[in-house]
């Protein structure tokens, strides 16, 4: 699990690379639950695993942080 405010990084760094039409439903829908650190859609511990694959296309950019596909 990441801590709250690696968590809201992430959230932010995807809102900030998001381009296409996928990557935008991705970032919208896969996010945790209110009161919740699981994804409502895939009810994976947040990150999910597909909002870490989203996330590791932009590996290296500024803001980047390893800890977003460790956890
Ligand atoms: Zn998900």
């Amino acid at each position: 699990m990441l801590p709250p405010e690696s968590a809201s990084a992430l959230g932010a760094f995807l809102r900030a690379h998001r381009r296409t039409e996928a990557e935008w439903m991705v970032s919208d829908t896969h996010n945790p639950g209110r009161g919740s650190r699981e994804c409502v859609v895939c009810a994976e511990p947040w990150p999910c695993t597909e909002v870490r694959q989203l996330a590791a296309q932009w590996e290296g950019l500024a803001g980047w942080r390893p800890e977003w596909l460790a956890s």
